[in-house]
């Protein structure tokens, strides 16, 4: 009999492949998505009538645990959060919400309804905040610094509690960044592949930034916060088969996923405007508006253990993931 897997928050870059590796091991898989009156989601549209779908919000237990009754899984991967770090200085409350309380919500939903199942939660980098260690173990103690981080810290720390307080099979990955084509236009990576590719096809109605703004503006520049920042970028589609393979492990762990290499905002301008064949220093500025009030130093993710007792490896190389982001937004912006 196949198994069962309920993916909350599936719409996400994490979940439309996550959704993929589990459908092609052979699971069954539901995914929760939020009611919303326009339901378009563009990374799972191609998953329509392979998985099942079921409304859920991290905000509503009774709609998780609805969720965790019909799909009666053997695994439950908890992706969704209020994911976007620069976002949660201006929505402190809303983040502690979904991305911390909706995770012990979602933790209560299986604990009642589906007490067998192993929970995967979604733990970020950003629980280490500005630590001073150039890279990341398991033991590394959480010193988060933006609300996102503190969120992610407490359903981490929470995750641990249920494993030792009920038993429950409850472990975590704590990822590094990690991109794709599927990564959303509010991360800088994704900005600078759609920059590129809006520039390079002479596209004239760009995306909007966060700002509200077209991402490109009328002079041909992207506007990005701190170019100096660095960080340990890896290729989600590898990162989600580490997610599996945490949960298939014999005993419930954390484990860091990253690839122990770092670059900064201003290398992977160079390289996205490279492979279009333009000068990334004539097309990007650097906007004091788009500026974290609290910046995270330069930390690598040490993914020994998950090397030494997974197996897992990160493979492909930033420059090939931002060459494979930009291709896929050179496609996807085109003039028709
Ligand atoms: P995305 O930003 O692509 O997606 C976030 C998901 O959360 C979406 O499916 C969104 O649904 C859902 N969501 C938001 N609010 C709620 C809510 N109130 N109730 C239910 N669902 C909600 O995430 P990623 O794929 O980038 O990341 C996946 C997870 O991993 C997240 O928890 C993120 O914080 C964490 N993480 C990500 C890293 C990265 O580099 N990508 C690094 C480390 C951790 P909707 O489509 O309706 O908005």
């Amino acid at each position: 009999m196949s198994k069962k897997a309920l993916i909350i928050g599936v719409s996400s870059q994490d979940g439309s492949y996550l959704a993929e590796l589990l459908l092609s091991k052979g699971y069954e898989v539901t995914g929760t998505v939020r009611h919303t009156t326009n339901f378009y989601q563009e990374n799972i549209t191609h998953l329509y009538g392979k998985i099942g779908i079921e409304a859920a919000d991290l905000i509503d237990l009774e709609s998780l645990a609805n969720a965790v009754r019909k799909s009666k899984p053997d695994e439950v991967y908890n992706i969704a959060a209020q994911s976007i770090p620069a976002d949660s200085w201006t929505h402190p409350f809303y983040t502690g919400e979904v991305t911390a309380l909706g995770a012990v919500r979602a933790m209560e939903a299986v604990r009642h309804f589906a007490p067998g199942a192993k929970f995967y939660q979604a733990t970020s980098r950003e629980i280490y905040g500005n630590i001073q260690a150039e890279a990341a173990t398991e033991d590394l103690l959480c010193d988060a610094n933006n609300p996102y981080g503190i969120a992610k810290a407490y359903a981490h720390m929470m995750a641990r509690c249920y494993r030792e307080s009920f038993g429950m099979f409850v472990c975590g990955g704590i990822l590094f960044n990690h991109e794709s084509p599927r990564r959303s236009l509010h991360f800088v990576t994704r900005k600078i592949s759609a920059a590129a590719a809006c520039i390079k096809n002479g596209v004239k109605n760009p995306p909007l930034n966060e700002l509200g703004e077209p991402l490109v503006d009328k002079n041909g520049k992207l506007h990005l916060g701190n170019l100096d920042s660095k960080r340990d970028w890896g290729y989600a589609k590898e990162y989600v088969e580490a997610m599996w393979l945490i949960v298939q492990n014999s005993t419930p762990k954390d484990y860091v996923i990253g690839t122990n290499k770092t670059y900064s905002v201003r290398e992977a301008c160079k390289i996205a405007f490279d492979h279009v064949g333009l000068n990334w220093e004539d097309h990007v500025v650097s906007n004091e508006k788009l500026l974290r009030p609290t910046e995270i130093k330069e930390l690598k993710g040490d993914y020994s253990l998950a090397k030494k007792e997974l197996g897992w490896e990160p493979k492909t190389s930033f420059e090939q993931l931002m060459k494979i982001m930009v291709e896929a937004d050179l496609e996807r912006f085109k003039i028709h």
